[in-house]
């Protein structure tokens, strides 16, 4: 089978995410056939360094086998089961577990399947929570140029106008403060200033500030300094406000720490978790809260408080069975540790594509490294042009816009590094003549 035959067929018949469908009329489609560690196959036995952990899920690698053989093992045992008046022992570990290792206060573990589901679990569960206690709060409140997921819900408190601004009329009440411009202490001072003028004149109305903990991922990876948490924090305290932190993209291990949250050491009011939690395998999400909040929704069915949310593979059994083989991985082979020499090494391997006449604001953040492309219009398509280079190459980059990022699987060695680094410094300088 040629990967023109399998583009043909899947052109025919499917709608891909995030894509202007004619693009693939000069832009070829990839069918992948198999993957191994950060390596990608197609149907010609080309290889691919997957440098974005296929939208930043992948933790461990392709076909992974300690989590594989987890997976199969749970399939035999237990596929699913309602998580409505049934239970099942790997829901229960999970919980258990992520309540050990999550920020300090956070007791009651709420599952859902997919980022924007646990966006929607965690503003619905403020809303009522502040309902529950006779207030009516109508209002979110979130950063500039933040990203939380494309349900409508999540769609409302995000600001990346590219996927958000033909459903603005269909959106809910929102509201956004300005994030840190740069990864400074005083940029992080001055946006607290306007938080707090915010939350003074309006907190009444304002259910919730949602955050991406450190790192807007899909906003261009932009970088803040963990100041601003701890302000942040602070002032949703003092004025009755939740704080729900987004750590989808930026938890387990991404930032560095295994949530993003510690680095300011925060606890927020809610925490939502997706893409890494299942080492990349399946859909699955929590959202972990207090003891505080689920308190006010229980009480005798007459009160009519309960929280009813509810999906169909809520607590999936095989995703759960996935996050806890990625979870004992963490516990095996001392990641976080590793992650940081190698973050390091990225990072010296890096700087030649500092010194590039058309690159700037190269920055890290953990396993995050992205650079921006200077003084190109974005109509101009740049970031195609090095996502076409690298593919010609054996890289998948997807870069955002004109912004160029490697957020690779955790395993990736010392060679896979150079030829990734290696591959989008010459993108880039190809671009310059
Ligand atoms: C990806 C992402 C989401 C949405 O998750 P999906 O599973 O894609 O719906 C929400 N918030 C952040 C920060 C994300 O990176």
């Amino acid at each position: 089978m040629s990967n023109e035959t399998m583009m043909q067929r899947d052109l025919a018949v499917i709608w891909h995410p995030c894509t202007q469908m004619k693009d693939h009329e000069h832009l070829p489609l990839i069918p992948i056939e198999r993957g191994e560690g950060v390596w990608l196959y197609d149907f010609e036995g080309n290889a691919y360094i997957d440098a974005i952990s296929s939208w930043w899920v992948n933790l461990f690698g392709h076909a992974n086998t300690k989590i594989s053989v987890r997976v199969a093992k749970q399939a035999r045992r237990l596929e699913h089961v309602i998580l409505a008046g049934f239970t099942h022992e790997s829901a229960i570990v999970l919980a258990e577990r992520l309540i050990e290792i999550t920020p300090e206060g956070l007791t009651k573990l709420f599952f859902a399947d997919n980022g924007s589901s646990a966006i929607e679990v965690a503003l619905k569960m403020s809303y009522h929570y502040h309902k529950n206690c006779g207030r009516e709060k109508r209002l979110f409140l979130s950063l500039t140029n933040s990203y939380h997921g494309e349900t409508l819900g999540a769609l409302s408190v995000g600001d990346v106008a590219l996927y958000k601004e033909t459903y603005k009329p269909l959106l809910i009440a929102n509201k956004q403060v300005p994030v840190p411009v740069d990864a400074t202490p005083e940029a992080a001072a001055r946006a607290l200033e306007a938080l707090e003028a915010t939350l003074e004149a309006e907190h009444e109305d304002i259910a919730a500030l949602i955050v991406e903990p450190l790192v807007q991922g899909a906003g261009n990876m932009h970088i803040y300094h963990p100041d601003y948490l701890k302000g942040a924090r602070e002032l949703t305290e003092r004025y009755g406000v939740h704080l729900i932190a987004d750590e989808i993209m930026t938890g387990f291990g991404r930032t560095g720490t295994m949530f993003a949250c510690e680095q300011a050491g925060v606890s927020p009011d809610f925490m939502a978790l997706s893409k890494g939690l299942t080492g990349g395998y399946l859909p699955l999400s929590v959202v972990l809260t207090t003891d505080e909040i689920y308190s006010a929704f229980y009480c005798d069915y007459s009160e009519m408080k309960a929280f009813l949310h509810s999906h169909s593979y809520t607590g999936n059994a095989l995703a759960c069975a996935a996050a806890l083989a990625t979870l004992d991985i963490f516990e095996e082979e001392n990641v976080l540790e590793q992650n940081r020499e190698k973050s390091a090494r990225i990072w010296e391997r890096m700087q030649k594509i500092a010194a590039l006449s058309n690159v700037e604001k190269m920055r890290r953040q953990g396993m995050i490294f992205a650079f921006d492309l200077k003084d190109y219009d974005p109509m101009q398509r740049v970031g195609l042009q090095v996502y076409r280079y690298g593919l010609q190459y054996g890289v998948l980059l997807r870069p955002l816009g004109n912004t160029i990022y490697f957020m690779p699987p955790y395993i990736i060695n010392d060679a896979e590094i150079e030829k990734m680094i290696d591959t989008a410094y010459e993108a880039v300088k190809a671009l310059s003549k």
